[in-house]
């Protein structure tokens, strides 16, 4: 089969099948060998890996994939595609099609059942639409893996990469580097896609920590501490805090913990670091 990171084979495949593109799945289709293969580079797959794709599409990237790992599990949620995938890939017996919804799969059991619980690497040019559901999930359910390589929305890699002082900084960027160090590996430009999406896009990479980037005595408060502090940007931490239903702390409590880290009692939750949020929420529990 020849390489289908070129626009002449996508559209012969999709012509040959009379694939109709559905939005809704959000679907864009990297056509450029070069992003291709910054992927592959970026990704690292070597030959003892086991892949976990998450939407592949025609098979593009899991053809490349399948060269280079021992194993490729690829998850396509639109029925349309699966018999084009059952074709592109048909000379790779180091492949398995899985046809589902990504976020309803125990992701922890597939591990376990395709690669013996060992950490996996996580490929993906990824539907847009949900991007922070699958990432979040993949963390947050504990799923093994070393690393996640992903197109995303430039915007959102870069609310992943961000730091207090930053407007892009958020929820996201804190529970992001609490599980990973990020790194983006290359801005990719729409003409990269078929069809073009309109915004940019880049790839990042989520290295996962060992253990977390802070020790915290309870992450779930932390995690709420953190929402609730960007739900209310514009007020201080305090106010924006005392106003959530789910806080169970009162305005003197933080505001005491506040002065106790030697911190303002006026300053906001966007000026906080990961390791202040962190050390808030451990005198906030004791
Ligand atoms: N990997 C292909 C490529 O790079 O050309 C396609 C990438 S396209 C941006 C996103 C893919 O994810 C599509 O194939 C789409 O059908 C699939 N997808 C969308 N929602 C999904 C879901 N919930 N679970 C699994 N796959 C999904």
């Amino acid at each position: 089969m020849a390489n289908l990171g070129n626009p002449q084979e996508t559209i012969a495949v999709l012509q040959k099948y009379q694939f109709n593109f559905q939005k809704k799945f959000g679907q864009n289709f990297l056509i450029d060998m070069h992003v291709l293969e910054k992927i592959m580079d970026a990704a690292g797959v070597g030959s003892e890996d086991c892949v976990l794709e998450i939407g592949p599409g025609i098979g593009t990237m899991t053809q490349m994939l399948a060269e280079r790992a021992a194993k490729v599990i690829a998850v396509e949620i639109d029925n349309n595609l699966i018999p084009i995938l059952q074709d592109t890939l048909s000379a790779y017996d180091n492949v398995k099609i899985i046809h589902n919804d990504i976020l309803k799969l125990d992701l922890g059991k597939l591990v376990e059942e395709e690669n013996g619980g060992k950490p996996i690497k996580v490929v993906a040019n990824l539907p847009y639409y949900i991007t922070t559901p699958i990432i979040m999930g993949l963390f947050e359910a504990e799923v093994p893996l070393d690393s996640i390589t992903v197109m995303v929305q430039k915007e959102v890699a870069d609310r992943m990469k961000s730091g207090p002082g930053n407007k892009d900084y958020g929820a996201l960027s804190l529970a992001v580097q609490y599980y990973s160090d990020p790194v983006i590996a290359a801005n990719v430009p729409p003409n990269c896609f078929i069809p073009r999406p309109n915004v940019g896009s880049a790839v990042i990479v989520l290295h996962r920590h060992q253990t977390p980037a802070v020790s915290v005595n309870n992450e779930k408060m932390m995690f709420r501490l953190i929402r609730a502090s960007f739900n209310q940007r514009r007020k201080t931490l305090v106010n924006g805090l005392n106003n959530a239903p789910d806080i169970p702390f009162s305005k003197e409590q933080i505001t005491e913990a506040l002065e106790q880290m030697g911190l303002k009692a006026n300053i906001r939750g966007e000026a906080l670091t990961l390791e202040q949020f962190a050390e808030l929420t451990n005198i906030l529990e004791q």
